[in-house]
């Protein structure tokens, strides 16, 4: 491709709303723009990367036994409101209205329209395994969209939907979308780890996340894993060992009312109660958050020392919106200021408490009252909760839950992800098969889904200098960029044309730079849109018939004969990632 026959509008400056490295560099590279928050448009070179990316998604979906097809963007509201998401799906879901006046969705996910799809046409285990995807825009009113590509409100994915007739057999499929994974983001120059994930509002069995691991603030995603053994989840679903189990009193004492002015927060409080009763430790105050769950108030109870993990909390709350409790509500509540929360006295507000918590006697938590905590409240007696279970969360350095090893806590990006589903969709949704006994069952079904749009990002997060952009080979809108300095001096223009020729005819993917600009701009938008091979041309290198040959991800400059120029690039080609 000649430059001036595409559109490639770098900038010099990125827009006032990007934070991410990856975001700046995708707008001034010219790969993409923005129409509206999360809606963004892919430029010639985004189109090439999105193609080359989806290329080998396709490649290996296939190679894995999946076929390809393409479902509608738009889907009537009864085929979300048959598997119960209508309700739960929240306001993530777009929505709209026909002329009629009659309700649609703009699908977020297909796991209902795939469904309601084979629902009365895959009768037989005969038919079975399936395996049906589909690379395609899917609409989410993300309550923050950023980020650019990273968490749009349109974007592409790639899903994938696997019907078994039996448990062994849905495992199969399972693994194979895993291994498929695995070689995706291998191919796509990516390093990826995958990690135990919470099902979330997806439900079914077991899921898995396939994270790009990056060293900046990108990643929305904490990851843990062991420092050790092979042993990695998701922060959501991250456990580990406690490492200073708290002593246990043998006897519960008296509730005792203590005076602690202005000791709000847990390190307040247990300062001011060690230098007024000694023997207190983090582990024994239970802190008391307040959450707003679809606008009505609930709470947690933690151990003073841990961190509250929301999804893990939400799995026991089940709200389809949960967020920390604002002053007002916190106030109306416990009728106290901010930091005086406790469970004693509480009423008609469900209480969650954390495993830890129930196994403490003697605690200290706040008394509703301004200025005010309680020594010694105790389960059952002084108060009582409505659920327990795991709800905090891991963090760097604690102990791992199955070796002696320490937990290491990153960032990532989620790149892609596994659903074991069971049978929840096709139950609710009533998509059955007869199995070889004649008998009707409900499909075994996986859901697998790979943000086509947020890997590329992904990668350049990974991958770029303070130039620009370094794509990995496969990924690249071009894989070799030629920059002749002046295209106006003859020589220099017949052996640009000759080597993008040649190359063009070997299937490499060349972009010419046949603009009439200095050299330096050149040059320097050669960096930022990250081509990984540049070929120079330059006046004083061609008097003596060579051409200067350097890889993106390299300072290094190879003086190359013109005659050997199509071997060195493909030379150059294999050694990068
Ligand atoms: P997240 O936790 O980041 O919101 P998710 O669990 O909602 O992701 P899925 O519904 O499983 O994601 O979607 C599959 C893939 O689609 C994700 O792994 C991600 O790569 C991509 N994806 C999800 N939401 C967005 C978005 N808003 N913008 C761009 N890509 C997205
Ligand atoms: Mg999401």
């Amino acid at each position: 491709m000649r430059w001036t026959q595409t559109y490639i509008p770098t900038l010099r400056d990125a827009p006032a709303e990007a934070e991410l490295i990856s975001h700046k560099l995708l707008v001034r590279a010219g790969y993409i723009r923005r129409l509206a928050s999360g809606i963004y448009l892919y430029l010639p070179l985004m189109q090439r990367v999105i193609q080359k990316f989806s290329q080998i998604v396709r490649e290996e979906m296939d190679a894995a036994g999946a076929v390809e097809i393409t479902m509608s963007a738009l889907a009537p509201a009864e085929v979300w409101q048959k598997s119960g998401r209508y309700e739960t799906a929240g306001r993530e879901q777009m929505r709209l209205k026909d002329r009629h006046g009659r309700d649609y969705v703009l699908n977020g996910t297909h796991e209902e329209v795939i469904t309601s799809l084979v629902a009365g046409e895959l009768k037989s285990y005969k038919q079975l395994p399936l395996n049906m995807y589909q690379i395609q825009i899917k609409f989410r009113d993300e309550i923050r969209p950023r980020f650019g590509l990273m968490r749009g409100r349109e974007f592409i994915m790639k899903d994938a939907y696997s019907f078994d007739a039996d448990v062994e057999s849905h495992r199969l499929s399972y693994q194979k979308m895993v291994d498929a994974y695995f070689k995706i983001f291998k191919r796509a120059g990516l390093d990826s780890r995958m990690v135990e994930s919470d099902t979330g509002a997806m439900g079914g069995e077991s899921a898995h996340e396939f994270i790009v691991i990056v060293d900046t603030s990108a990643g929305e995603e904490y990851l843990s894993f062991c420092d050790t053994c092979e042993c990695a989840a998701n922060r959501e679903k991250a456990t580990f060992r406690d490492e200073n189990p708290p002593t246990i009193d043998t006897e519960t004492k008296d509730l005792e009312k203590v005076t602690t002015p202005n000791v709000t927060s847990i390190e307040q409080v247990t300062k001011f109660l060690k230098a007024k009763f000694l023997k207190v430790d983090a582990q024994r105050l239970v802190k008391t958050l307040i959450y707003n769950a679809d606008g009505k108030p609930v709470v947690a109870l933690i151990r003073g020392d841990r961190e509250l993990n929301e999804t893990k909390f939400n799995n026991l709350v089940h709200a389809v919106e949960l967020e920390l409790a604002d002053e007002e509500m916190v106030r109306k509540v416990t009728g106290a200021p901010v930091g005086f929360a406790g469970p004693v006295g509480l009423k008609d507000i469900p209480i969650y408490a954390d495993n830890e918590v129930l196994a403490l006697k003697n605690i200290i938590v706040g008394a509703n009252e301004n200025d005010t905590h309680y020594l010694n409240a105790n389960l059952d007696r002084d108060f009582t909760i409505t659920e327990s279970g795991d709800i905090i969360a891991a963090s760097e350095g604690d102990l791992c839950p199955k070796c002696e090893g320490r937990l290491m806590c990153k960032k990532g990006i989620e790149v892609g992800n596994t659903f074991m589903l069971g049978t929840k969709y096709s139950e609710s949704m009533g998509a059955k098969f007869l199995d070889n006994n004649g008998k009707e069952k409900p499909f075994f079904m996986g859901s697998y889904g790979i943000g086509i749009t947020r890997t590329p990002q992904a990668a350049v997060e990974r991958y770029h200098d303070d130039s620009g952009i370094i794509w990995p080979k496969n990924i690249a809108p071009y894989q070799v960029e030629i920059v002749p300095l002046n295209y106006k001096q003859d020589p220099l223009r017949e052996a640009a044309d000759s080597i993008y020729a040649e190359l063009t005819a070997a299937g490499i993917d060349t972009l010419l730079d046949d603009r009439a600009d200095r050299a330096g701009v050149k040059l320097n938008d050669a960096d930022l849109i990250g081509c990984p091979v540049r070929i120079t041309i330059g006046a004083k290198s061609l008097d003596a018939g060579n051409v200067e040959l350097k890889a993106r991800n390299s300072s290094d400059v190879q003086l190359v004969q013109v005659s050997e120029i199509h071997e060195a690039v493909k030379a150059m080609l294999e050694t990068l990632k």
